[in-house]
């Protein structure tokens, strides 16, 4: 019974019911009986100790003794107790509401034992006596009570809005209604009665009525239900009876049982139950109408959905006539200057690069001319295909027109970047094009323009971009140009590079030359310094300062310090043969080696594979290596020491280190850089910085190799200052191996002659 109207009936019927029972009973056969209960108190209470009462087990012992049946406890949850009831495992079952849903599978006494309800509490001061007097109060309620949801079911009903306060159980919702935090609680009927402090009094808003009875979900208990019927319309009726004793032991000396309803009470409870069934009445006419109109306006909404959707598509469909290029179905000019408007305001935004790329196909006028239109538009679909297989997603590819084409390149980090794509892109046309049995072959001119520039003149990057296609074509066709011609110089000069680079390391061109390091105490030269060079057969001997950083940036560092290291170790051995004092040779390492795993076993090997002691080989490196949050750097240089080579820092005083900071690290010879050597002379604070170097390494007990000398001047001032060794030009330039040999001869004959070691 989920309808109010029937509800209220019901509670009519109950009291019809009780105003005019008589008894009523039969014989029983004796028979044992297993009784479900689960804590409900006061209805059903089970002590810790197991002894079962409470109001229906009293009224049910009543009746058993009065039939001479046996009852036997089953005490489990509510949930197993449901299932034993189906299965027919227990007869009967104390304390089960009443609901349409359970009278389909089980039966119940037709006669209820007893009957809750919800009641609004308010305080003794308050005003409320209607359900209209709701709105706008605060109303303590239960979250998940049937109860509750009766409640707001009913104001939502009547229209009054409240403001629902939630508590966490009745006694609660009453506590916090005497407090006043609240101006009235939904609390069930039983409760109240019990709990309500003498501040609280019970309105006449009384609803959802809940009937108790005893309920079995076997057929053969059925007579055993009836008996029971007959004996509760007997025991309420009787006000002396078990029943009622048991209302005054359980429920409330002072609760009214229908029996013993004073007249005028009886009337004003059904005046007000009428009054309720008259508002469940229209309330369920009113609900019926709102329920026709919420399908009407159900039914009309869905079909705009549709008209809408229709209309989505159809909008759809034109911009992809508005926006893309029929032909290729790529976006077209409208949409490429949208898009790349979109791109120059992201970029400015994220402080990112963009490109932008034109593509102008290379004489596919010609193709036009003489293979015709069709064959032309088709190759054209062709190309675009190309293209776009060699793009990444968030590229842009579009067609302005004609042979002409546009990329728009987002989030690139550098320049470089492009030329990778650029390329691609080339690349991608190299296969000829078969068109119905034609072969034919495109080239492509593109011109790029990045964005934002260096300057920061107002750009049209369109123009600028078509403007580089031109000078792409005057450069013979088929290649790239940026419109920034540095930058079309610089990075293809790089690229060049690179790629001559990579030849270079296999058609070995490169070449070591050694320049000596020597000491300013005895004259003799302890080590030597490798310094690649290029021996490019166009443009001759390139120096490391060009190529370095190439072969840094392009990762082919590793490969050219693996062959440095392997000639310099070539070398000491072929010195070594010739009878040369022991030299050491400094190779210089640049920090992306490091970065590479491996780096000590690749030196390690070579030394042992040429049969040398460690000592011989110098490693420099520069204060920028330690400075950087690697964790590999020092650990690598620990190892490198313990191995037992000589570690130097190079171009001391140009980076930001402090002679203290090496400190930590295993070092043994500081550089001193060339610049400061340089200004010596001229410059009395230069002079002072390297005096005051020098001393410091001492008390670190550091090496200090002063570099580029290239005056008696200043060999002089680094003497008087107590340095340890020079290197420069006024000594000695770098020189290819045979050459040096031959210097160090006369070198030794001019010196005599001095084994070194590692310190
Ligand atoms: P660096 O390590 O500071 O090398 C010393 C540079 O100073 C050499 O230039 C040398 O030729 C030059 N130099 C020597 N004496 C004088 C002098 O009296 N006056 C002047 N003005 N210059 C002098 P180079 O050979 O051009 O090398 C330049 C830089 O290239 C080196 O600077 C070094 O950082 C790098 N480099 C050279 N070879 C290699 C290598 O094999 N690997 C790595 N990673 N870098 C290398
Ligand atoms: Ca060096
Ligand atoms: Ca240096």
């Amino acid at each position: 019974m989920d309808n109010p109207t029937l509800r209220t009936l019901a509670v009519l019927c109950l009291l019809c019911l009780a105003l005019a029972g008589g008894p009523v009973w039969g014989q029983a056969p004796e028979r044992s009986l297993r009784v479900g209960v689960y804590a409900n108190p006061p209805l059903v209470s089970v002590d810790r100790d197991g002894s079962v009462e409470g109001f229906t087990v009293d009224v049910l012992e009543a009746i058993a003794r009065a039939e001479g049946w046996h009852l036997e406890y089953v005490e489990a949850s509510w949930g197993e107790l449901m299932t034993s009831l189906q299965a027919g495992e227990i007869d009967l079952l104390t304390a089960i509401a009443h609901t349409a849903e359970r009278a389909r599978t089980l039966s119940y006494t037709r006669e209820p034992i007893f009957t809750n309800w919800g009641v609004v509490y308010r305080h003794r001061q308050g005003d409320i006596s209607s359900v209209l007097d709701l709105a706008g109060r605060r109303i303590g309620m239960l979250a998940g009570d049937t109860h509750a949801q009766v409640m707001e079911d009913m104001l939502a009903e009547f229209g009054v809005e409240t403001q629902v306060v939630h508590g966490p159980d009745y006694r609660a919702l009453l506590d916090m209604t005497a407090r006043r935090e609240v101006d009235a609680a939904v609390v069930n009927r039983l409760v109240g009665r019990v709990h309500a402090s003498p501040d609280l009094v019970a309105t006449h808003i009384i609803f959802n009525p809940v009937e108790i009875h005893y309920a079995t979900g076997r057929e053969d208990v059925l007579p055993v239900l009836r008996t029971i019927d007959a004996h509760l319309a007997r025991l309420k009726s009787d006000g002396d009876s078990a029943y009622h004793e048991a209302v005054r032991r359980w429920i409330d000396a002072t609760v009214e049982t229908p029996a013993a309803l004073p007249v005028w009470l009886a009337w004003a409870l059904v005046t007000a139950v009428g009054m309720l069934l008259l508002f469940a009445v229209l309330s369920v006419l009113l609900r019926h109408q709102v329920r026709r109109r919420t399908q009407e306006l159900l039914n009309k909404s869905r079909a705009l959905e549709t008209e809408i959707q229709e209309h989505r598509l159809a909008q759809e469909r034109l911009n992809e006539l508005a926006y893309s290029d029929p032909l290729t179905r790529l976006p077209n000019r409208a949409l490429f200057h949208d898009r790349l408007q979109q791109a120059m305001e992201y970029a400015k935004r994220h402080d990112t690069l963009i490109a932008l790329l034109f593509i102008d196909l290379d004489d596919f006028k010609r193709v036009n001319d003489s293979l015709g239109h069709a064959t032309g538009d088709r190759l054209l679909q062709a190309i675009a295909q190309r293209f776009e297989g060699r793009l990444r997603k968030t590229d842009t590819l579009a067609r302005l027109g004609g042979d002409e084409f546009t990329v728009i390149l987002t989030d690139i980090a550098s320049p470089q970047d492009t030329v990778v794509l650029v390329r691609s892109l080339l690349e991608s046309l190299r296969e000829p094009f078969d068109l119905g049995g034609q072969s034919i072959r495109m080239g492509a001119s593109i011109g790029i323009t990045v964005y934002p520039t260096d300057d920061s003149r107002e750009t049209d990057l369109l123009k600028d971009a078509e403007t580089a296609m031109y000078q792409a074509k005057a450069r013979g066709k088929h290649t790239f140009a940026f419109y920034a011609p540095e930058l079309t110089r610089r990075v293809s000069e790089r690229l060049v590079m690179e790629n001559e680079l990579r030849a270079a390391l296999t058609n070995d061109e490169l070449v070591v030359h050694y320049q000596p390091v020597v000491s300013l105490s005895d004259g003799q030269v302890h080590s030597v310094e490798a310094l690649v060079r290029w021996n490019h057969p166009e443009r001759g001997m390139i120096p490391p300062d060009q190529f370095i950083p190439v072969a840094e940036e392009s990762g082919l560092i590793t490969g050219l310090g693996d062959w440095v290291t392997e000639r310099a170790c070539t070398q000491i051995s072929a010195w070594d043969a010739r009878g040369l004092p022991a030299l050491a040779v400094a190779i210089n390492l640049s920090a992306v080696q490091f970065r590479r795993d491996g780096l000590v076993s690749r030196l390690a090997g070579s030394l042992r594979s040429h049969g040398l002691a460690a000592h011989r080989l110098h490693i420099e490196i520069t204060e920028s290596l330690l400075m950087q949050k690697h964790g590999h750097v020092e650990e690598t240089l620990r190892t490198l020491d313990a191995m037992g080579m000589v570690l130097a820092i190079d171009d001391f005083g140009t980076g930001y280190s402090s002679l203290s900071y090496l400190r930590h690290f295993p070092i043994h010879v500081l550089k001193v850089d060339r610049s400061f050597v340089n200004d010596m002379v001229h410059s009395p604070d230069s002079r002072a910085l390297v005096e005051a170097i020098v001393a410091m390494a001492h008390a670190l007990r550091l090496r200090v190799v002063a570099e580029g000398v290239e005056t008696e001047e200043q060999l002089t001032a680094l003497r008087a200052m107590g340095c340890d060794c020079v290197q420069g030009y006024l000594l000695a330039r770098p020189m290819p191996p045979g050459e040096l040999a031959d210097w160090l001869e006369q070198h030794l004959n001019a010196h005599g002659t001095k084994t070194t070691g590692r310190a």
